[in-house]
């Protein structure tokens, strides 16, 4: 798990936002939810990321 952003490995657990764990870096304060390295980032995840 590392900072989409910064790439830091430096994430902290930030609840849980419709039944998905979030996640916040410590570094550069970037929020987002638990992802899988497959293809990149997939449409679903970049318009949940709108959403917020
Ligand atoms: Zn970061």
């Amino acid at each position: 798990m590392e900072c989409p952003r910064c790439k830091s490995h430096h994430i902290r657990k930030n609840g849980k936002q419709r039944g998905k764990q979030n996640y916040i870096c410590a570094d550069c304060a970037r929020q987002f939810i638990e992802y899988h390295n497959q293809k990149g980032y997939s449409n679903e995840i970049k318009r949940e990321c709108l959403e917020m």
